[in-house]
């Protein structure tokens, strides 16, 4: 009997999950970038100047699920993020630069349980981070 879990991971769009919903267009966000396989958006609470997230339109809970066939729009999403970074309006490496981060399961941060990047800059002081 496969895990239900799995089997539910499995499917491209979750009908609960809000990044799934945001990456449809069925809630709307402030749309940074698009393309085929990746979605960025503003953060909600915002923690920096600059603060938004890239997503996978498919539906992966964490980076904890990542294999072998996930690599290239990892990778992808890893090259873009310095450039969106710029266009967002971080200050250019290495006087400015920005954070990437990944929050993976509860001991991680992870609220949101459908893998996204943070991508975090501008001018310091940040309300965390
Ligand atoms: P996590 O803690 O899972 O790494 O981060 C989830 C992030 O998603 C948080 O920074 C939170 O502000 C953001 N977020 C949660 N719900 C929404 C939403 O409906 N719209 C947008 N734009 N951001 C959201
Ligand atoms: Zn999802």
């Amino acid at each position: 009997m496969p895990d239900a879990r799995l089997r539910l991971e499995a499917v491209a769009h979750l009908d609960n999950c809000i990044f799934c919903k945001i990456a449809a267009g069925a809630i709307p966000s402030r749309k940074v970038y698009e393309d085929d396989e990746l979605f960025a958006f503003h953060d909600i609470a915002p923690w920096a100047p600059v603060h938004f997230l890239m997503i996978p339109k498919r539906h992966i809970a964490s980076m904890a699920d990542a294999t072998n066939e996930d690599a290239a729009w990892l990778g992808r999403m890893m090259v873009l993020a310095p450039k969106l970074a710029i266009e967002q309006g971080c200050t250019p490496y290495p006087a400015g630069g920005f954070r990437l981060l990944l929050n993976t399961g509860a001991q991680g941060g992870q609220e949101v349980h459908h893998l996204h990047v943070h991508v975090m800059g501008g001018p310091r002081p940040w309300l965390k981070g």
